[in-house]
């Protein structure tokens, strides 16, 4: 018998790391942006209708940047739209996700033309691609799973992010009586 196993024979008890909780609780609780391009979007707006049910994942769409930590670009990407892209990207908090829906998103897709970005990676930061014209609702879910899968096994975690603070808090104290002499 282990020693935490001794020391609480009575109740039930389980160990864990903050980084997996963070981790957990964040993947669980994707907030996407609600903004869709064009056509892929509306294969977008089926997973989130009562068919497939997005709620369940905990995924749940809001209006605003500013509330979402997850954008799901849907659709074909114009240069006149991308800075569009990018500012609503620039207004999410960190941490943030991005799903690159449809060919179009991914890489232009039938579309090689002047006019059209040859892939939204030029402007955001893409975590998981879903390929297709347009992807099904359940191509779709499977690429929200994988990123779920990804958060869940990333690092740096809370702890990390929480040492690098005080690293830089300890470092701007040793710097400070420095910049005085
Ligand atoms: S990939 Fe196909 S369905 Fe999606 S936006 Fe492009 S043309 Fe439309």
């Amino acid at each position: 018998m282990g020693y935490l196993e001794a020391q609480y024979k009575e109740e039930p008890f389980f160990t864990t790391t903050i980084d997996k909780v963070v981790n957990w609780a964040r993947s669980s609780s994707l907030w996407p942006m609600t903004f869709g391009i064009s056509c892929c979007a509306i294969e977008m707006m089926a997973t989130g209708a009562s068919r497939f049910d997005l709620d369940r994942l905990g995924v749940i769409f809001r209006a605003t940047p500013r509330q979402s930590d997850l954008m799901i670009v849907a659709g074909t990407v114009t240069y006149k739209m991308a800075p569009v892209v990018r500012k609503v990207y620039d207004q999410m908090p960190e941490p943030r996700w991005v799903i690159a829906m449809g060919g179009c998103t991914v890489s232009g897709g039938p579309f090689p033309t002047y006019s059209v970005l040859q892939g939204i990676d030029y402007v955001v930061p893409v975590d998981v691609h879903v390929p297709g014209c347009a992807p099904r609702p359940e191509a779709l879910l499977y690429g929200i799973l994988m990123l779920q899968k990804k958060i869940q096994e990333s690092r740096p975690g809370i702890l990390e992010m929480i040492r690098g603070s005080l690293q830089r808090y300890k470092e701007s104290k040793l710097l400070r009586p420095l910049a005085k002499a």
